[in-house]
């Protein structure tokens, strides 16, 4: 069971959060992952930043406010005065280390990678350790466990993958053992660390991916993904207020869609559930009761949940700009594609979506990459014009597949619309195209019109709970 930042982000969230362990426990024994508290790793990357810059009063502020959320939490969550204070103390030794990490960044006056994911790991290390107590407290039996003793990772700070069998043996060790005992387990995700003990993390929003590791490594009955909203839905409801949950869908729709930019899940969530056929439910912690979406491949659950239409969902992605490339000796040339990507490859660049001529590429790359050497290297070898503030907007179901007139219903509706670059991908479920910064609201809406609005709440698409 993994619980999101919103999910236990205050006192009344958490305990929400605990009533729900509390009845899967009534059947199951659960395993529980969570993430920070919301706003808690935005704050401790701030924190990161002010130090490496030598802003030390504001670094020590911000750490201050950190403190400040924990404990009240504890005030508000714990009702024995000495559990209060022994739970007041293990908050206080993490502030504390952060603090020397601060001091001691600061003083070398330069942010490591390293130290930087060292940061970011005191938000889970905090919520986990005040929501085991308190789990604790409300009479469970409950065990806090410090998931860098388990999940052992490469170096790659930031976006750190794990040695999947070194892992595995020790999920099996260290925490199988506890659950067969009956003990609830709370760990962290996101975070992990390197062999030789150094911490890592996993990317921003890696706590869905830990749970599905560790549900496939043990491997568990079901995945479930705590969030805010009632599932994944047939858009992101901040962009469109309509949006429908969706009940069902199958492993390579939401691997899709999460790939595309749904920031519901994890793009990484999938495959280990995948891998082991395990089911994924993403569910609604401020509504236990709505069915939220379930993630499957098993035949017969998809069977009753069939649906003639095109569209499953709409995925978007902002904050990515187009690289225009054009060279005429492209023309009848072999391995000019090669030396592009090459370039990409070098750089470090990863590249989201393409489109080709004989004499030019179109590509999205995420405007937070560094593109100057790119750039540079590019210009050598063609014209190059960078387009800014773009967005990728994708329509995601495994009907496209077979669909005819997919493009002519896409369009018509973009009447209105600049489109800058259009693409099918190779996985033949979706269709993705690029439209400017500022149109992004008006194409999703006119998009989720055109596919959603005439489909009446069915057995696949509902009104989301609190909408009702
Ligand atoms: P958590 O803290 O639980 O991990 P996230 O903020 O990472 O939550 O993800 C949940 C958010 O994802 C929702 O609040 C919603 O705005 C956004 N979102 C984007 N696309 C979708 C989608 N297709 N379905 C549901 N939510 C989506
Ligand atoms: N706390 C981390 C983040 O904000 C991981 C997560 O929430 O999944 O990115
Ligand atoms: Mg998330």
């Amino acid at each position: 069971m993994k619980f999101g930042g919103t999910s236990i982000g205050t006192a009344s969230a958490m305990k929400r959060a605990m009533q729900i362990v509390g009845r899967e426990k009534e059947k199951n024994i659960p395993l529980v992952v969570l993430s920070a508290c919301s706003g808690i790793t935005n704050r401790l990357i701030q924190i990161a930043e002010a130090a490496g810059d030598s802003r030390l009063d504001e670094a020590m502020r911000l750490s201050g406010e950190v403190r400040e959320h924990h404990l009240e939490l504890v005030e508000e969550l714990i009702n024995d005065a000495s559990l209060r204070q022994s739970l007041k103390e293990k908050v206080d030794a993490y502030i504390g280390e952060l603090d020397m990490l601060i001091q001691g960044v600061d003083i070398v006056g330069e942010l490591t990678a390293r130290s930087f994911d060292t940061f970011c790991s005191f938000g889970e290390l905090l919520s986990t350790t005040v929501f085991s107590d308190a789990m604790r407290e409300a009479g469970y039996d409950t065990v806090w466990k410090d998931i860098r003793e388990v999940m052992i990772t490469d170096d790659n700070f930031s976006a750190a993958r794990p040695f999947e069998d070194l892992c595995e043996k020790n999920v099996q060790n260290s925490l199988r053992p506890l659950l067969e005992q009956g003990s609830i387990v709370v760990t962290q995700g996101f975070i992990g660390s390197t062999r030789d003990g150094k911490t890592t993390t996993m990317g921003r929003g890696g706590s869905d991916y830990t749970a599905a590791l560790l549900g496939a490594w043990l491997p568990s009955d079901e995945i479930q993904i705590w969030t805010d909203v009632d599932g994944v839905m047939t858009c992101d409801p901040r962009i469109v207020p309509d949006a429908r949950s969706i009940r069902v869908m199958t492993f390579t729709e939401a691997a899709e869609l999460s790939y595309l930019g749904a920031k519901v899940l994890h793009p990484d969530t999938i495959a280990p559930a995948v891998k082991q056929n395990i089911p994924v439910y993403v569910l609604n912690s401020l509504c236990p009761e709505s069915k939220g979406t379930v993630i499957t491949n098993n035949p017969e659950t998809l069977e009753g949940m069939s649906y003639g239409g095109l569209v499953k969902s709409i995925a978007v992605k902002k904050g990515q700009c187009i690289i225009n490339f054009r060279s005429n000796r492209m023309l009848g040339r072999h391995g000019f594609m090669a030396d592009i990507f090459g370039v990409f490859a070098r750089a470090g660049v990863s590249v989201e979506m393409v489109s080709t001529s004989e004499v030019s590429v179109s590509l999205t790359v995420s405007e937070s990459a560094s593109l100057e050497q790119l750039l540079d290297d590019l210009r050598k070898m063609g014209e190059v014009e960078i387009e800014p503030d773009v967005a990728t907007i994708s329509v995601v179901g495994d009907n496209l597949r077979t669909a005819k007139g997919m493009a002519g219903r896409i369009f018509s509706a973009m009447k209105d619309v600049n489109i800058r670059m259009i693409s099918q991908g190779a996985s033949e479920i979706n269709v993705g195209f690029v439209v400017e910064g500022e149109d992004v609201f008006r194409a999703v809406q006119h998009l989720h019109h055109e596919f959603f609005s005439d489909i009446e709440s069915s057995c696949i698409f509902e009104t989301p709970v609190n909408k009702k």
